[in-house]
């Protein structure tokens, strides 16, 4: 057996044995410091890993941001000059309706007087 100096005592039946053994050799409980620094080495992976994640996550949110904002941005900006060509184009329907009916109105009134002037 390999001695490293260190020495642990099972936490099961108490017996001594070398700190670099994963079970105890007496009753084989699964007292294991390396096992555990394995673990704890695993765990910090995991920390790390989730934390690189967190921060992939962070700029991925950054630069989703971006786009959303660009593309409101875009959007806003089809969407009014969409609004300003509706109006216009609304505008010159009621302003050549308004100049027909003007110009009808006009046109009745010119006959009638027409009319009118032509019957006196
Ligand atoms: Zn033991």
């Amino acid at each position: 057996m390999e001695n490293t100096g260190k020495m642990v005592i099972c936490p099961n039946c108490g017996a001594e044995f070398d700190v670099s053994l994963i079970r105890c050799p007496y009753c084989d409980a699964g007292y294991a410091p390396a096992e555990e620094e394995e673990y704890m080495g695993q765990l910090e992976e995991i920390r790390k890993d989730l934390e690189g994640h967190k921060n992939d996550g962070d700029k991925a949110l950054k630069k989703g941001l971006g786009t959303v904002a660009r593309y409101v941005l875009v959007s806003a900006v089809v969407i009014a000059l969409l609004l300003f060509a509706i109006m216009w184009i609304t505008g010159s329907i009621e302003k050549s309706r308004a100049d027909r009916r003007k110009e009808e109105f006009l046109l009745n009134q010119g006959v009638t007087m027409q009319q009118e002037d032509s019957t006196k």
